[in-house]
């Protein structure tokens, strides 16, 4: 195979589909560089900041990323914001080929009234503050109610709900940030109400994560015997779904004949509860949930409608968690049916539905918000192989105008934008890592700009 000429390319976003991209771009040769962009001053994305802290073995994927950036032609320039400091033309111009892997960025709305209320939270916001994301750390929780509602069934849902449960010997030896563990350790909540609009058999959530929910410390898993009676569609639904699924169903069912222990808190999951309204006038105060029912759809899915009856249930907080959603970048063409890139398996595609020379997506922003870690890994190669494609083919611009490396820092630098280096965010990790050691923690974080591109900026005059 011939070899594509010198390439340079910047990968925009540093979470899991980028580093999974820059792998595979950089093993196509030596040729190729890859300039990895990212606008905080921390790579990895949802690894260091929506993964939950009581998972490590999960965020444990960021070891294979540190391999990824220590192999020649990488560089990390972080604290760059795409489209506010440099604009996409710039980018574009200044790079033989961008990827974009900037992944989901905001929440699905519900389309509820009280929605906006004050104590109505997108579970987005409680994820990025409890890990310690540096622009949600002014949010302020009130915790103070006996019961929080998380609405949605899907694997963050079930993550909200039990990190809301957790206990400090339990959330100790994790990176959760001190404020979050104190105020979830001294919350007045006693119960989670986690509520599916569907039935058990179609949860989004994975067994591992549900069956954690009947291991906690100081909480009982409580579900009612009568959400398990599955009705026709869901028999079939079982029948033909995969082990997950039935494995998810087994253990709910294992649940539903649990006593409870009499812990502190427990996590209640109801089924066949499709959010209304939520209630309150100067604040959260309570929900107001339509009864459901199945009926199968042509396409085969089962949709849940309302039979008619609702009820109205107390509660201090609510936690939406329906979903992420991608949010345009100027310059980049947006599918907004889709809350994508345009895209055609992460080549981005202009008005005329044409591939853009040398603009592709990968992860998240190409093919919504669906999936685990490893997902990324086979869509953001599948880009890559493209993006080697096309170059092979002559389909990168002007073979004989190499690209500068020092161009986009230099326009940067004109700019005033401080741009941390590798060796910034090897800074702000190794005195992150000396903090948690200190407490018997994997790290204790950084989490606001100022310490974080102050330590970075030490680490670069070290270098
Ligand atoms: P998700 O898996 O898409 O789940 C969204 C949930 O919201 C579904 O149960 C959905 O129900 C429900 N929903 C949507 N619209 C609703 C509405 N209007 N009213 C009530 N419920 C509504 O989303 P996610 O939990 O945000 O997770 C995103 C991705 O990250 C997933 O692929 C997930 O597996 C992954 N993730 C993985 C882990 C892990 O591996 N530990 C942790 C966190 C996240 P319907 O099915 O009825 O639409």
């Amino acid at each position: 195979m011939p070899e594509p000429r010198s390439l340079r390319i910047a990968v925009v976003g540093s979470g899991p589909a980028g580093f999974y991209a820059t792998a595979h771009l950089l093993a196509s040769g030596s040729h190729v560089e890859v300039d990895l962009i990212d606008r905080l001053p921390t790579p990895w994305g949802l690894v260091r900041l929506g993964v939950a802290p009581d998972h490590p073995k999960i965020k444990a994927v960021s070891r294979a990323f540190e391999k990824i950036a220590g192999r020649d032609g990488f560089r990390f320039l972080g604290n760059i914001d795409v489209g506010k400091d440099v604009s996409v033309a710039e980018l574009e111009e200044l790079y033989d080929a961008v990827v974009y892997s900037v992944g989901a960025q905001t929440d699905r709305g519900l389309g509820i009234p009280g929605e906006e209320l004050p104590g109505s939270w997108a579970a987005t916001e409680f994820v990025a503050w409890y890990n310690g994301h540096p622009d949600y750390q002014h949010l302020s929780f009130d915790l103070s109610g006996e019961r929080a509602v998380v609405i949605g069934n899907g694997n963050v849902a079930v993550d909200v709900a039990r990190m809301l449960a957790l206990t400090r010997d339990e959330l100790s030896p994790t990176d959760t940030t001190d404020a979050a563990i104190d105020a979830i350790v001294g919350s007045g909540i006693r119960e989670i109400l986690v509520l599916g609009r569907r039935g058990p058999v179609q949860g989004a959530f994975t067994p591992t994560e549900v069956q954690e929910l009947g291991e906690m410390a100081d909480a009982d898993i409580i579900v009612a015997p009568e959400d398990l009676e599955l009705d026709a569609i869901s028999e079939a639904e079982l029948a033909d779904a995969p082990g997950t699924t039935k494995r998810n169903v087994d253990l709910l069912r294992e649940f539903a004949v649990r006593e409870p222990s009499g812990a502190s808190r427990s996590i209640r999951l109801r089924f066949f509860a499709s959010p209304v309204a939520i209630l309150g006038t100067e604040h959260v105060e309570g929900i107001e949930i339509a009864h459901t029912e199945l009926v199968a759809e042509d396409d085969g899915r089962a949709r849940a409608v309302p039979t008619g009856e609702r009820e109205t249930i107390d509660c201090g907080i609510v936690f939406r968690s329906v979903g992420y959603r991608g949010v345009p970048v100027v310059g980049v063409p947006f599918d907004e049916a889709r809350a994508t890139f345009r895209n055609e398996l992460g080549r981005v595609l202009d008005d005329s539905g044409e591939p853009k020379p040398g603009v592709y997506c990968a992860g998240w922003i190409k093919r919504g918000p669906t999936g685990v870690i490893g997902t990324n890994k086979k869509d953001a190669t599948e880009t890559a192989d493209l993006l080697i494609e096309d170059a092979l083919a002559g389909r990168l611009g002007d073979e004989t105008n190499p690209k500068d490396p020092q161009a986009l820092p230099e326009l940067l630098a004109g700019r005033g934008i401080d741009v941390v280096a590798y060796s910034g965010w090897e800074a702000i990790d190794t005195l992150e890592r000396e903090r948690g050691e200190a407490e018997g923690r994997p790290r204790v974080k950084l989490s606001t700009w100022d310490e974080l591109l102050t330590t970075a900026r030490a680490g670069h005059e070290t270098q």
